[in-house]
């Protein structure tokens, strides 16, 4: 494990040997979702820098953190095979020692202008975002890559981090890539590891819903409260599954829609939901941009 200042060190002499810096920030338990997001740096960069922290203070009190699942020696594995130049994985002690006391959070002037990070996630999580802009932006000083590569799994965070990134003025290009998914289109999460056999058959309830709103969207239905309402009834008919939130909302802003979509090149929403099966909180989304959904592969 290096320190801060061996990092330091270390992406010095990247600096040295010329090139750009790539980094991918994890939670670790990695899968070939985080791999994909590896690979893509690896297209685009001359060295890739890979964290690994599970980030207590983006977990609420009564949220996972300690039942997070955690595979170090694997991890170290695969990003070897994978050609990761430098992986860093700070200690929650090294990252927030004792008297720590400076947060990025998200607060528009006047209040006039919607939070990217109050509904949804921010909505269900209070406090989330708070801690996943801190850390990011901890880990982007340290790391000072010239990309930063983010999956569009977390759609929510894509775009918090993206504001945080114009806002903070942080010299490097945010990258974001497609969801990866299971056979059956669930998208691969280090949390499907929670799942029982019956769950994770149940879990497929997220991709058949989204599924459900983009073939009717494709067909004519551009009204975003039917759309929402469709998502609704396909996990209602999964006795596993409990909907915690389901979503049509604008791509930027994240403000619910309750006008129709426009049809064509115009069209944009991004289609999210986040549902329990079991105890296991699972979210997903399909995003439409410019007429064109990107939902993952
Ligand atoms: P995590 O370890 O869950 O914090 O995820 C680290 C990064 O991998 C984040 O940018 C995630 O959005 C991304 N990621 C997680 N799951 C997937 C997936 N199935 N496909 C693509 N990217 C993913």
């Amino acid at each position: 494990m290096i320190t801060l200042s061996e990092l330091r060190t270390a992406r010095g002499e990247l600096a040295r040997k010329g090139g750009l810096v790539g980094f991918v920030p994890t939670m670790g338990y990695l899968h070939t979702g985080h791999l994909s997001l590896v690979e893509q740096a690896r297209t685009e960069c001359a060295a890739v820098v890979v964290s690994i922290f599970v980030n207590p203070a983006q977990f609420g009190p009564h949220e996972d953190l300690d039942a997070y699942p955690r595979n170090l020696p694997g991890d170290l594995d695969m990003l070897a095979q994978a050609g990761v130049d430098l992986v860093w994985t700070p200690t929650a002690a090294a990252m927030y020692p004792p008297g720590y006391q400076t947060w990025v959070t998200y607060d528009a002037p006047g209040g006039d202008v919607p939070l990217v990070t109050a509904p949804l996630e921010g909505s269900m999580r209070p406090g989330h975002f708070r801690g996943v802009a801190t850390v990011v932006a901890k880990l982007f000083n340290a790391v000072q890559p010239d990309k930063a590569y983010f999956g569009q799994k977390d759609a929510q965070q894509v775009v918090a981090i993206q504001q945080m990134v114009r806002d903070l003025n942080f010299p490097l290009e945010i990258v974001v890539c497609p969801t990866r998914r299971e056979r059956d289109g669930l998208a691969m999460s280090s949390r499907n590891s929670y799942l029982s056999p019956a769950e994770r058959q149940a879990a497929g309830v997220l991709y058949r819903a989204l599924s459900a709103a983009r073939s009717a969207f494709d067909q004519g239905e551009t009204n975003p409260a039917r759309l929402r309402e469709m998502m609704r009834e396909v996990i209602a008919a999964e006795p596993l599954a409990r909907l915690q939130y389901v979503s049509c909302a604008h791509p930027d802003t994240l403000v619910e829609l309750d006008s129709p979509i426009a049809a064509g090149p115009a069209a944009g929403a991004l289609f999210s939901l986040a549902v329990f099966v079991g105890k296991t909180r699972l979210i997903d989304n399909f995003l439409l941009r410019a007429g064109v959904w990107m939902t993952g592969q």
